[in-house]
């Protein structure tokens, strides 16, 4: 919330070397925990606004097993829970092939 001692710390009041590793807490309610490691210090680019991103995650996508099995790639954006609870495991699919043949099952939104 922007509050307590450790708010106006700055990293590089932390004294940390490259190669270092912290843990950080995202959100206290949901406890997303990141480790991270100080790979490399370096000085400041002129012209450059900080904090900046310099790398992203591309996000794993998966993919619709019943387009899958039609040798289709389509990415999944549903996951049939009655299914995958009934199979013991992820059935995943996208919107046409859940209208097409899981429309009056339960189904849960997968989000990237
Ligand atoms: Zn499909
Ligand atoms: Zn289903």
């Amino acid at each position: 919330m922007g509050g307590g001692s450790g708010a106006k710390k700055r990293i590089e009041q932390l004294s940390l070397s490259e190669g270092d590793k912290i843990g950080y807490v995202y959100d206290f309610g949901d406890e997303i925990l990141h480790n991270v490691t100080l790979e490399k210090i370096v000085q400041p680019e002129k012209g450059v606004e900080y904090p900046r991103v310099i790398a992203e995650n591309k996000p794993r996508y998966r993919y619709c097993e019943r387009c899958q099995e039609q040798g289709k790639k389509t990415i999944a954006a549903w996951i049939c829970i009655e299914c995958s609870e009934e199979e013991g495991r992820e059935v995943l699919l996208c919107e046409d092939c859940l209208e097409e043949e899981h429309e009056d099952h339960y189904a849960d939104e997968i989000l990237y």
